[in-house]
Protein backbone atom coordinates (compact mmCIF):
# COMPACT_ATOMS: atom_id res chain seq x y z
CA UNK A 1 0.00 0.00 0.00
CA UNK A 2 1.47 3.60 -0.95
CA UNK A 3 1.83 6.48 1.48
CA UNK A 4 -1.39 8.68 2.50
CA UNK A 5 -1.69 12.04 4.04
CA UNK A 6 -4.09 13.30 6.46
CA UNK A 7 -4.85 16.22 8.11
CA UNK A 8 -4.99 16.72 11.93
CA UNK A 9 -6.17 19.57 14.82
CA UNK A 10 -5.21 19.38 18.54
CA UNK A 11 -8.02 20.69 19.57
CA UNK A 12 -8.35 23.68 22.15
CA UNK A 13 -9.26 21.70 25.38
CA UNK A 14 -6.02 19.32 24.66
CA UNK A 15 -3.73 22.32 24.42
CA UNK A 16 -4.92 24.47 27.44
CA UNK A 17 -4.81 20.80 29.41
CA UNK A 18 -1.18 20.35 28.48
CA UNK A 19 -2.02 17.39 26.86
CA UNK A 20 -0.61 18.02 23.34
CA UNK A 21 2.89 16.49 24.09
CA UNK A 22 1.15 13.17 24.97
CA UNK A 23 -1.45 13.20 22.07
CA UNK A 24 1.80 14.16 19.34
CA UNK A 25 3.80 10.84 20.84
CA UNK A 26 1.09 8.87 20.46
CA UNK A 27 0.51 9.85 16.73
CA UNK A 28 4.21 9.45 16.28
CA UNK A 29 3.87 6.03 18.10
CA UNK A 30 1.21 4.83 15.52
CA UNK A 31 3.89 5.57 12.66
CA UNK A 32 3.03 9.05 11.63
CA UNK A 33 5.51 10.63 9.71
CA UNK A 34 5.13 14.57 10.82
CA UNK A 35 5.43 16.37 7.59
CA UNK A 36 3.88 19.90 8.97
CA UNK A 37 2.78 20.72 12.05
CA UNK A 38 2.25 24.33 13.54
CA UNK A 39 0.21 26.36 16.70
CA UNK A 40 -2.06 28.86 15.73
CA UNK A 41 -5.47 30.30 16.54
CA UNK A 42 -8.98 29.71 14.59
CA UNK A 43 -11.13 33.30 14.00
CA UNK A 44 -14.93 32.58 14.04
CA UNK A 45 -14.92 33.05 10.69
CA UNK A 46 -12.29 30.39 9.96
CA UNK A 47 -13.76 27.90 12.35
CA UNK A 48 -17.26 28.29 10.34
CA UNK A 49 -15.28 27.34 7.16
CA UNK A 50 -13.40 24.79 8.06
CA UNK A 51 -16.31 22.98 9.67
CA UNK A 52 -19.15 24.44 7.07
CA UNK A 53 -20.21 20.76 6.57
CA UNK A 54 -21.57 20.61 9.94
CA UNK A 55 -23.00 24.57 9.22
CA UNK A 56 -26.81 22.76 9.55
CA UNK A 57 -26.14 20.82 13.06
CA UNK A 58 -27.49 21.91 16.09
CA UNK A 59 -24.10 21.45 17.59
CA UNK A 60 -22.57 23.97 14.81
CA UNK A 61 -22.51 27.12 16.57
CA UNK A 62 -21.35 25.40 20.08
CA UNK A 63 -18.57 23.85 17.71
CA UNK A 64 -17.48 27.22 16.13
CA UNK A 65 -16.98 28.87 20.02
CA UNK A 66 -15.30 25.77 20.99
CA UNK A 67 -12.85 25.57 18.35
CA UNK A 68 -11.86 29.21 18.77
CA UNK A 69 -11.40 29.37 22.45
CA UNK A 70 -7.83 29.21 22.52
CA UNK A 71 -4.81 27.73 20.32
CA UNK A 72 -4.79 24.66 18.31
CA UNK A 73 -2.10 22.54 16.94
CA UNK A 74 -2.41 21.73 12.99
CA UNK A 75 -0.84 18.70 11.85
CA UNK A 76 -0.03 17.46 8.48
CA UNK A 77 0.96 13.49 8.81
CA UNK A 78 1.63 10.69 6.43
CA UNK A 79 2.08 7.02 6.71
CA UNK A 80 0.10 4.07 4.38
CA UNK A 81 -3.59 4.15 5.08
CA UNK A 82 -3.08 7.55 6.95
CA UNK A 83 -6.46 8.57 7.32
CA UNK A 84 -8.08 5.02 8.36
CA UNK A 85 -5.20 4.72 10.93
CA UNK A 86 -5.33 8.10 12.46
CA UNK A 87 -9.47 7.62 13.30
CA UNK A 88 -8.36 5.01 14.88
CA UNK A 89 -6.03 6.74 16.75
CA UNK A 90 -8.46 8.84 17.75
CA UNK A 91 -11.35 7.06 18.91
CA UNK A 92 -14.74 7.89 18.19
CA UNK A 93 -16.37 11.26 18.16
CA UNK A 94 -18.13 10.79 21.46
CA UNK A 95 -15.81 9.14 24.35
CA UNK A 96 -18.23 7.29 25.95
CA UNK A 97 -18.00 4.89 22.86
CA UNK A 98 -13.83 5.21 22.22
CA UNK A 99 -12.34 1.93 22.74
CA UNK A 100 -9.23 1.91 24.92
CA UNK A 101 -5.87 3.64 24.60
CA UNK A 102 -7.16 5.63 22.15
CA UNK A 103 -6.64 9.89 22.54
CA UNK A 104 -10.82 10.07 23.14
CA UNK A 105 -10.77 7.80 25.68
CA UNK A 106 -7.77 8.65 28.02
CA UNK A 107 -8.16 12.67 27.56
CA UNK A 108 -11.49 13.72 25.71
CA UNK A 109 -14.34 15.25 28.59
CA UNK A 110 -17.69 14.99 26.18
CA UNK A 111 -19.10 14.43 22.52
CA UNK A 112 -17.79 18.18 21.85
CA UNK A 113 -15.11 18.96 23.60
CA UNK A 114 -12.84 15.44 22.17
CA UNK A 115 -9.05 16.55 22.18
CA UNK A 116 -8.56 15.91 18.41
CA UNK A 117 -9.97 16.47 14.98
CA UNK A 118 -8.41 13.71 12.11
CA UNK A 119 -10.02 13.91 8.17
CA UNK A 120 -12.02 11.45 7.74
CA UNK A 121 -11.22 10.64 3.52
CA UNK A 122 -8.35 10.48 0.98
CA UNK A 123 -9.86 13.81 -0.17
CA UNK A 124 -11.24 15.64 2.50
CA UNK A 125 -7.69 15.55 3.77
CA UNK A 126 -6.37 17.17 0.68
CA UNK A 127 -8.81 19.98 1.13
CA UNK A 128 -8.55 20.21 4.58
CA UNK A 129 -4.51 19.60 4.40
CA UNK A 130 -4.70 23.29 1.64
CA UNK A 131 -6.89 24.89 4.43
CA UNK A 132 -4.04 25.01 6.63
CA UNK A 133 -0.41 24.37 4.92
CA UNK A 134 0.74 25.87 1.53
CA UNK A 135 2.30 23.09 -0.97
CA UNK A 136 6.06 24.56 -0.32
CA UNK A 137 5.39 23.71 3.15
CA UNK A 138 4.00 19.68 2.87
CA UNK A 139 7.21 18.75 0.59
N1 LIG B 1 -19.63 17.47 17.69
C1 LIG B 1 -20.46 17.95 18.70
N2 LIG B 1 -21.66 17.30 18.93
C2 LIG B 1 -22.06 16.23 18.19
C3 LIG B 1 -21.21 15.75 17.17
C4 LIG B 1 -20.01 16.40 16.94
O1 LIG B 1 -20.15 18.93 19.36
O2 LIG B 1 -23.14 15.68 18.43
C5 LIG B 1 -18.35 18.16 17.45
C6 LIG B 1 -17.14 17.34 17.94
O3 LIG B 1 -16.16 18.25 18.42
C7 LIG B 1 -16.72 16.63 16.67
C8 LIG B 1 -16.97 17.71 15.62
O4 LIG B 1 -18.18 18.32 16.04
O5 LIG B 1 -15.37 16.19 16.73
C9 LIG B 1 -17.12 17.21 14.20
O6 LIG B 1 -18.09 16.18 14.18
P1 LIG B 1 -17.87 14.84 13.34
O7 LIG B 1 -19.16 14.12 13.30
O8 LIG B 1 -17.21 15.17 12.04
O9 LIG B 1 -16.88 14.00 14.28
P2 LIG B 1 -15.33 13.61 14.12
O10 LIG B 1 -15.07 13.43 12.65
O11 LIG B 1 -14.53 14.74 14.73
O12 LIG B 1 -15.17 12.34 14.90
MG1 LIG C 1 -15.48 14.64 11.06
Amino acid sequence: MSLERTFSIIKPDAVAAGQAGEILAMIQQAGFRMLGLRMTRLSEAQAQAFYAVHRERPFFAGLVKFMTEGPIIVMALEREDAVRKLREVMGATNPANAAEGTVRKRFAANIERNCIHGSDAPETAEVELRFFFSTAELI
